[in-house]
């Protein structure tokens, strides 16, 4: 049986973000000192990636006294790490959605997906966030069986949702698009789009802290207690705080801190690789528009250039708590799979990092308790839905809990099994998709 490790320092060393391209090319470093002694606070936010931090940012503008705890560093986690890809929608398809939830509840759920990006694009205009936001995200079909449906897809949007910045691609223009042979047709949504994710991470905490929130680093919360007088108190090895509020936004990184929370969510690892800078005709030759591009493989290839031409290439999941010991070659096979032309492309940088998924693989937000609210789960799906999250939990605390409650009325299921179990049927269930995938069926 597989031992859940403590994955804040299973694969990373604590208070470092981990050797990736996105930490190389950090605008700044964060210095947050730890917490040391005890204090307190209306609301006090754990967890320094998007779902934090915009929680935090929101609530101290709203005139709340915060205090955010963050165990390593501020983006440390998938925030900093990830694909940069600001999808539009859920993480589900909405026809999927109205079949499970009914058509009102979908739409709702399609215009918060709206209201992410929005959020996202307002966010980095309004606190001047360096972060290379790029328009553009081309889905890209493996199976020539799926081109109609994409077809399909888009019509859908712009006829239930009025989207019409997405269209349809087909199987001669995808190859213009993406210098790949593997591409049979897809769609292109110039309404999403990429960005640094981690530079985005960092300008949200310095928006969080001008609007007066405190941020403590390398300061792990250990222990939730309620008080009897309807305070909760979080303790970490140097102090506690204690406050009106608790916002839980740990994601994949939570472990044990939280038994509820822990059961509707399970980690998983994604990685990346970044390639040696190419000059701007192999760029355009790789993907010729400078957008993002994610595919419909079940394990998902998603890649992008990054500011400096580079291929960002997110692909391989692992379904241990350890990541691989060489990652730019565990990325390089799939990599390659798409283009073969990068044989001898050489790999400057390959990094993981820890995902929460939900077994329905929408977002997991929950009042556990009247004051404490979590807000994680967001399937790879996160970049604009954490910081959509983070917002939607500083309305809840402040008294308007209409958004948070789309969400909440999901009514997420735990994953099976509970702790001993779960583990290993995702890995049953995961093996067998990704096999599919390599045998095409
Ligand atoms: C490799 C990869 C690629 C991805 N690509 C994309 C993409 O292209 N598009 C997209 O939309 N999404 C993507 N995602 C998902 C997206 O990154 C996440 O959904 C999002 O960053 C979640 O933000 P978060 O703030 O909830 O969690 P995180 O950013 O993981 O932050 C959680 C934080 O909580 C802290 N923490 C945990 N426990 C404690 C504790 N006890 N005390 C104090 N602090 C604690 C951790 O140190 C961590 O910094 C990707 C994820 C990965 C890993």
């Amino acid at each position: 049986m597989l031992t859940p490790l403590d994955l804040l320092t299973a694969n990373d060393t604590p208070g470092q973000h981990p050797p990736s391209y996105y930490a190389a090319t950090a605008r700044w470093q964060t210095a947050y000192p730890p917490l040391d002694g005890s204090s307190q606070a209306d609301v006090v936010v754990v967890g320094g990636g998007y779902t934090g931090l915009s929680a935090a940012l929101h609530l101290a503008e709203s005139g709340l006294n915060v205090v955010l705890l963050e165990a390593n560093r501020v983006g440390w986690g998938a925030s900093g790490r990830n694909g940069g890809q600001v999808g539009s929608g859920q993480r589900v398809e909405q026809d999927v959605l109205e079949e499970r939830h009914g058509k009102s509840h979908a739409k709702l759920l399609w215009e918060l997906a709206e209201d992410s990006k929005a959020l996202v694009k307002h966010l980095i205009e309004k606190h001047q966030i360096a972060c290379d936001y790029t328009p553009g995200i081309l889905h890209a079909d493996h199976r020539e069986a799926y081109v109609e449906d994409s077809r399909d897809y888009v019509e859908h949007l712009r006829l239930t949702y009025g989207y019409d910045q997405i269209r349809f691609v087909d199987g001669d223009e995808i190859g213009d698009l993406v210098g790949s042979p593997k591409y049979f047709g897809g769609s292109l949504d110039m309404g999403s789009g990429h960005l640094h994710p981690l530079n985005y991470a960092l300008g949200l905490a310095r928006a969080a802290e001008k609007a007066g929130a405190k941020i403590f680093e390398e300061t792990k919360v250990t222990e939730i207690a309620e008080n009897g007088d309807g305070t909760v108190t979080v303790s970490t090895d140097r102090g506690n705080v204690r406050a009106r509020h608790l916002a839980l936004a740990c994601n994949g990184y939570l472990g044990k801190l939280e038994a509820e929370t822990a059961a509707h969510v399970m980690p998983i690892n994604n990685f990346i690789v970044a390639t040696e800078p190419f000059s701007e005709e192999d760029a355009k030759a790789l993907i010729r528009d400078n957008v993002a591009v994610a595919d419909s493989k079940f394990v998902i290839n998603y890649f992008r250039l990054s500011a400096d031409r580079r291929l960002l290439f997110g692909g391989g999941e692992n379904y241990g708590y350890r990541f691989p010991d060489d990652i730019k070659s565990f990325v390089r096979r799939p990599m390659l799979e798409i283009f073969p032309q990068l044989k001898d492309a050489k790999i400057d940088y390959g990094w993981g990092g820890t995902l929460a998924i939900t077994p329905k693989r929408m977002p997991y937000f929950a009042r556990l308790k009247p004051n404490i609210l979590t807000a994680t789960g967001y399937s790879g799906h996160g970049v604009a839905m954490a910081t959509l999250g983070g917002q939607l939990m500083a309305e809840a605390i402040t008294g308007t809990a209409g958004r948070f409650d789309v969400f909440e009325r999901l009514n997420i299921p735990a994953f099976p099994g509970g702790d001993k179990l779960r583990f290993p049927l995702l890995v049953l269930a995961m093996t067998w998709f990704s096999l599919r995938d390599r045998l095409g069926i």
